[in-house]
């Protein structure tokens, strides 16, 4: 072992506490045959993960603080083993996982991994490039634009959004960034006082816009109100901006939501575009969970009126068996964007940028630094090719409509909310109590992982299908407990 006190790396092959070889000739670093090995041990439990997630309790049941315990309080002096290291992420950590990646998890929304994107993530991580620039790698840039090309035509996307036009797209790390960055675009092209701009949503937009509102310093955001189905009513929109108008204000941003985080509810995206346009706002839609829908010809409702939007964005960490993070955001006039957050420090000068020949991503995000994020994306298109991605969505859409059915027609139980979609919402007759005991029991089972929201202020169950394990079997079983519970 090495005598780290000294400053001296190990030499010679030295053999730690489990007679593990330590590093060698590259000081402390790990060798790439020794990566070799031990990235082999490391891939072959995460395939042994996936062969035995469905067997683990969905929601880990761990207390607040026990992870914590079992941690020693102070880092390693020496270098450790890393048998030992892996050995511990099963020891300390895994109970401490709720299984997202579960057959049983129909929590939240998706957050759906593949192998591919796997894979795709471990080469990203493997040649640790920064793409904030295109000349700090040029594939970077270039295939993170192709993919969001790609991404076009895969769900039949407005060609406005197109990188070879006025726009283009980007890969941002969450859909509250792309929410933000639409609203520094918009904030830059009003040009008017930050404490004179406003904002609209609906009241089941998501929080992101609220956070992203505060974080941009704008002045006022409006909650406006709903139909029967939750979406944003067009009228109460075009009312609230001319009222503002009227006051002195500047509406100057409008979020529309195609699929909101309680119900996955549709604005109707094409008449907001109008009242925006009217009032000269930028129109901001948030596809977050629904727009993966579009890979299915036939769900590409989710895209109406997107032609009318000035950015627009979906997760495919969401739904489309990409691992967290990949949010593809598409802007029609990429100007307002660019002037908004382009700085040039001399630092970062080079004769590509000045060439003006070349897209460099720095300018697009909120962070100077970028991973390549591209090639998992790549690697989930290409591997499971157009046909492949709407079989799966489709399938998800199909169990989502059984299994709505299937609730329906149960005396004690009525759905919530329309399901355009994969999403299920729905309660118990006998009030909200009762609703909150049954997904209590449900997730007791710990087969099954479910949340919920309110829906007209009443407490309501969601079910949210679209991890890459669950199977048709998964959702009868679970419409099997729920009929047994209720
Ligand atoms: N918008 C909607 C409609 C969502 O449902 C969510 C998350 O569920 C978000 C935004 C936030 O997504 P992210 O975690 O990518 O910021």
């Amino acid at each position: 072992m090495t005598d780290a006190s000294a400053g001296e790396p190990a030499s010679g092959g030295d053999t730690g506490p489990t007679g593990e070889t330590m590093p060698t000739g590259a000081g402390y670093h790990m060798t790439p045959d020794e990566f070799r090995a031990r990235g082999a041990a490391v891939v072959e439990r995460i395939a042994r993960y996936m062969e035995e997630v469905g067997d683990l309790p969905v929601a880990s049941r761990v207390a607040p603080g026990e992870i914590r315990r079992r941690l020693p309080a102070h880092p390693p002096t020496d270098p450790e083993p890393f048998a030992d290291v892996l050995a511990d992420v099963d020891r300390v950590v895994l109970d401490g996982l709720t299984h997202w990646q579960s057959p049983g998890f129909f929590g939240y929304f998706p957050a759906n991994a593949s192998g591919p994107s796997i894979l795709g993530e471990l080469l990203s991580a493997g040649f640790g490039v920064q793409g904030m620039l295109w000349s700090t790698s040029p594939a970077c840039t270039e295939l993170e634009q192709h993919v969001l090309d790609w991404m076009l035509e895969l769900c039949d996307l407005p060609p406005r959004f197109r990188s070879d036009g006025a726009g283009g797209g980007v890969i941002q790390d969450s859909a509250s960034s792309a929410t933000l960055v639409s609203m520094l675009a918009a904030r830059h092209r009003a040009g008017a006082p930050f404490d004179r701009l406003v904002a609209y949503t609906s009241t089941e937009g998501h929080s992101s816009i609220d956070k992203g509102a505060r974080i941009a310093g704008i002045g006022h955001l409006r909650k406006v109100g709903t139909d029967d189905t939750l979406a944003l009513d067009p009228a109460a929109l075009d009312a609230a901006m001319a009222a503002d108008r009227d006051a002195g204000l500047v509406p100057f941003h409008v979020t529309a939501t195609v699929g909101t985080t309680s119900t996955t509810a549709i604005d109707p995206v094409a008449a907001v575009a109008r009242v925006a346009r009217r009032h000269g706002a930028w129109l901001h839609v948030d596809g977050a969970l629904a727009g993966a829908a579009a890979v299915a010809p036939e769900l590409r409702f989710v895209n109406d009126g997107l032609d009318g939007a000035d950015s627009y964005c979906f997760n495919p960490h969401k739904w489309l068996f990409t691992n967290f993070d990949c949010n593809c955001f598409w802007v029609a006039d990429r100007g307002p964007l660019l002037e908004a957050l382009s700085i040039l420090p001399e630092y970062l000068r080079n004769a590509a940028t000045e060439s003006g020949e070349v897209v460099d991503y720095r300018d697009w995000q909120i962070p100077l630094g970028r991973r390549f994020r591209a090639l998992k994306l790549w690697f989930v298109i290409r591997h499971y090719g157009a046909t492949g991605l709407a079989h799966h969505v489709r399938e998800h859409v199909g169990w989502a409509a059984e299994l709505a059915e299937r609730l329906a027609a149960h005396p004690k139980l009525v759905l919530a909310a329309p399901h355009p979609l994969n999403l299920v919402c729905f309660r118990h007759v006998d009030g909200d109590d009762a609703t909150r005991a049954l997904m209590a029991a449900l997730n007791a089972t710990g087969r099954v992982f479910l949340t919920h929201t309110t829906v007209h202020g009443r407490f309501v169950v969601r079910v949210s299908i679209g991890a890459t394990a669950t199977r048709h079997h998964h959702v009868v079983s679970l419409a099997d407990a729920i009929d047994e519970l209720a």
